[in-house]
């Protein structure tokens, strides 16, 4: 392990450039499947990542959402799915199914969504447990509210989604008047899918961590950006979750080294 590029509090100017081909063994190897900083693996008995065994994705509906939205989030799973040739997961659409209807109001703080209470909820839910009759998967949860980190109505940092691969799960927030975007609703649902598949970053790798990949700068295009310009994903974050898709056909879901 390269660790000079653990450190992700470096100055640009500290910036290391590594190769192709080491970006992809990381990748392949869990590193940066737990964004390099995660110790634990295990969370109150259940593994991160043991999601994939079921091998199903479940879309869930809560509140005010319209029939284009659902369908667009889909189809942006599936488009990311084929882009990695991926056809170990099928989706499910549960639609507004009272099952999620608890977890979702556990996560409401005055009226605004705590996505990460949300995914810790949904990851320990008793419907993925296999002993009671349960089963493994990830969930989407489509909402029509806005996150907590959006209070303040900062445009700027507006967020529509929040994912984990780890715990499988996906957030969106989208009031009515963000519903009317449909095409970006896509490209919203690809880019979190991308992170949901096990990248959880964005394509300016400076955010997460101080090294450029060479010949494969930040691409401003890429829908792995912050905030998502595009519908494409760019060459180097393909790579990533192919690498990472390998590793996890070759040696399963132990993602932690
Ligand atoms: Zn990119
Ligand atoms: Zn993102």
């Amino acid at each position: 392990m390269n660790s000079t590029i653990t450190d992700a509090n470096k100055p640009d100017a500290q910036k290391t450039v590594i190769s192709l081909q080491h970006w992809k063994d990381l990748f392949r190897d869990g590193y940066f499947s737990v964004n390099g900083g995660h110790n634990a693996h295990v969370e109150n008995g259940r593994k991160f990542g043991e999601w994939l065994n079921g091998g199903e994705i479940r879309i869930f509906t809560y509140g005010a959402v319209n029939r284009e939205t659902p369908a667009r989030v889909r189809s942006g799973l599936e488009y990311m799915l084929r882009v990695f040739g991926i056809d170990e997961l099928s989706i499910k659409f549960y639609g507004a199914h009272e099952s999620i209807v608890p977890f979702v109001r556990s996560s409401i703080n005055q009226g605004y969504l705590d996505s990460a209470k949300l995914i810790s909820l949904l990851f320990q839910e008793s419907y993925r447990d296999e002993r009671i009759g349960g089963k493994q998967h990830a969930d989407v949860v489509i909402t029509d509210l806005l996150f907590m980190d959006d209070k303040f109505e900062n445009i700027t940092r507006a967020c529509w989604g929040a994912s984990e691969f780890r715990r499988g799960g996906m957030v969106l927030a989208l009031p009515i008047v963000r519903q009317r975007a449909a095409g970006y609703i896509e490209h919203i649902a690809r880019h979190e899918t991308v992170h949901l598949l096990g990248y959880e970053m964005h394509c300016d790798t400076a955010r997460n961590f101080n090294a450029d990949v060479e010949d494969h700068p930040h691409d401003p295009e890429c829908l792995m950006n912050w905030s998502v310009p595009s519908g494409n994903i760019c060459e180097k974050d393909k790579e990533a979750v192919l690498s990472f898709w390998e590793g996890i056909r070759a040696r399963g879901i132990d993602i932690r080294r």
